[in-house]
């Protein structure tokens, strides 16, 4: 006689539901294996002035491809250093690595942020990131892409003022 516990009655639901069957992807014949970016292998990037106030360095993690629509950079940000003002049209999340650093939505106040904060970036919201005034602040920005290579609408510097909340 079968015994319904609840647990078996969990599994039983979760195999209808197609959630236990594990198809054996890396098996088929065409499909690509892992990706494995070893570090060192990816040059950093000098933050352009036409886009950040201040000393920036992008370290490339890794780009959008064919299958897979998000890629990841890691962002630092020397003291005071910030970027313009611009919008995701996919969004953006960062995970703030190091450091202390300020963030701010158009129309809101500034928001100091910190290693370990998670900032969400909803779709066409405009905003900025950047360190503050005396301490580095380095984040992974993760970002989709609506179509190939576009994550990003750049737009006006953020002033002093902007930049000290006032
Ligand atoms: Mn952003």
């Amino acid at each position: 006689m079968l015994r319904f516990t609840p647990l078996a009655i969990t599994l039983a639901l979760a195999a209808t539901a197609g959630v236990l069957s594990l198809p054996a992807l890396a098996a088929e014949p065409g499909r690509v294996g892992q990706t494995i970016i070893r570090n060192g292998e990816q040059a950093a990037i000098k933050g352009s002035d036409t886009i950040f106030t201040g000393t920036v360095r992008i370290d490339p993690l890794y780009s959008a491809n064919n299958d897979m629509r998000s890629s990841g950079g890691s962002v630092t940000f020397e003291p005071g250093a910030r970027s313009n003002w611009h919008i995701h049209p996919v969004g953006q999340v960062l995970i703030v690595t190091s450091g202390v650093g300020r963030t701010q939505e158009w129309g809101k106040p500034m928001q100091e942020i910190k290693a370990g904060d998670i900032i969400i970036c909803p779709v066409g919201i405009k905003h900025w990131h950047g360190a503050s005034p005396t301490t580095s602040m380095t984040h992974i920005s993760i970002c989709e892409e609506k179509e190939p290579g576009k994550v990003v609408e750049w737009m006006e510097p953020v002033t002093d003022a902007q930049y000290n909340g006032q």
